[in-house]
């Protein structure tokens, strides 16, 4: 079992998930983050770090949005481990806004 980051990170890079996870699963690129299946431990501590509340345990992902899976499962292996907190994107609280948070 494994959590999940899905769409809404994307543009957003909030990275206050990062900071809250116990063992340094999360790897980061440009534009969002994402979780190595392999080290999650399924803690939970991320879910409500979230401002736009992108990341999901994966048995609570609706059927649409299991391909989440296999993007964070592949980016884990692709881009660096993130351990501290960055600045959000350019544009980032108008896209919280957009989301609805
Ligand atoms: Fe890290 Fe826990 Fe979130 Fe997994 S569920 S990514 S271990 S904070």
């Amino acid at each position: 079992m494994t959590h999940v980051v899905t769409e809404s990170c994307r543009g957003c890079r909030f990275t206050d998930c990062v900071t809250s996870c116990p063992v340094a699963c999360f790897h980061v690129n440009e534009v969002r983050v994402y979780i190595n299946p392999q080290v999650c431990i399924d803690c939970g501590a991320c879910i409500p770090a979230c401002p736009v509340r992108a990341i999901v345990e994966e048995f609570d992902l609706p059927e649409d949005q299991l391909h989440w899976m296999d993007i964070n499962a592949k980016a884990a292996e692709r881009y660096p481990v993130i351990r501290t907190k960055l600045p959000p994107l350019d544009g980032a609280d108008e896209r919280r806004r957009q989301l609805g948070f």
